[in-house]
């Protein structure tokens, strides 16, 4: 579960800052130092090398790409580190494994008080007492190799709930494993009745590069994905996002953890990535006029943007 940090070329995200927001994407976003790789990395997934304004540990360009899934080589379950972690004011206050501290030094080993179950761990991070999962994915763009690892970095819940399938598949590789990256369309009704949907990282293991093939079949034509392309998407498509170049709009939401805490209540949604797109869902129909959501109504207003994009397709979990 531990790995060096030092050899990844790059990172993959779901999302970006714009004017210090998160913004959702509804494609995967490439940052690297490597002039070079973000060349090379804009000719196999599509987008634009640029430079990197959008966050990310200060890598100097971003690609976005046009592919929602990448097909990349993972180095068996050692390339996973999966850990949960609770921060308070940019510190770390917990860091465990789910039931035992993994740090600081001194509690290691110990139980750590989180509960068993997945979704009672999920309730508590929800209400600002618990650890939140922290999953650290390295692997190389099958197409590719020769460009180096790159890593992806993730809090989802689904992807946590999905680890231990995930590392028994790596395992039963046995060796480097071809997976395919996906950001995921969900579809989902909220407890109190709204269809919203997101993205969630999933990560599908194929098998041994010597069986399954660097690329999709469907891939195999380049996917520049201009605005006016087909839909790709089941989901309703108001308009295309403008996340393809330096977005315009301002899909971005302040994160207010206390806020969204109570519009959790209002909405009746089970974590952050439901209750901004729920959020959306009553600013956009014009119901929900309740005095609570009026107050929410400011901020609700901002996080709109972003669940629009969320509504696209965009994921919001680190929101
Ligand atoms: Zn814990």
């Amino acid at each position: 579960m531990t790995q060096s940090t030092t050899a990844r070329v790059g990172r993959f995200h779901q999302g970006r800052l714009s004017e210090g927001r998160p913004q959702a994407l509804d494609a995967w976003r490439v940052t690297t130092d490597d002039a070079d790789v973000a060349a090379r990395v804009a000719g196999l997934l599509g987008g634009e090398p640029q430079p990197n304004d959008g966050g990310g540990g200060g890598l100097a360009h971003e690609v976005l790409t046009s592919r929602d899934s990448v097909r990349v080589i993972v180095d068996g379950p050692d390339a996973v580190a999966a850990h949960m972690v609770l921060w308070s004011s940019k510190v770390i206050v917990h860091d465990c494994d789910g039931s035992r501290f993994l740090a600081p030094e001194e509690k290691k080993g110990q139980p750590c008080g989180c509960p068993p179950l997945l979704e009672d761990k999920r309730l508590a991070a929800r209400d600002g007492r618990g650890p939140m999962p922290s999953i650290d994915l390295t692997f190389r763009i099958a197409a590719a190799p020769v460009l180096g690892k790159f890593h992806f970095q993730t809090s989802s819940w689904q992807l946590a709930a999905q680890l231990s399938d995930l590392t028994d598949a790596l395992e039963r590789v046995d060796g480097p494993a071809v997976c395919d990256l996906t950001m995921e369309l969900v579809l989902l009704t909220t407890k109190t009745g709204r269809s919203v949907c997101y993205r969630k990282p999933v990560v599908a293991v194929l098998g041994s590069p010597d069986t399954v093939a660097p690329e999709p079949p469907s891939s195999a034509e380049p996917t520049p994905a201009p605005a006016s392309s087909a839909p790709r998407r089941k989901a309703r498509r108001p308009h295309e996002p403008a996340t393809r170049n330096v977005p315009e709009l301002a899909c971005s939401v302040s994160v207010d953890t206390a806020l969204l805490h109570r519009a959790a209540q209002v909405l009746g949604t089970s974590d952050h990535q439901e209750t901004v797109v729920a959020a959306l869902s009553a600013v956009a129909a014009g119901q929900q006029q309740t005095t609570e959501l009026a107050q929410l109504r400011d901020h609700v207003g901002r996080i709109a943007a972003i669940a629009e994009q969320a509504l696209h397709g965009g994921d919001s979990s680190r929101t």
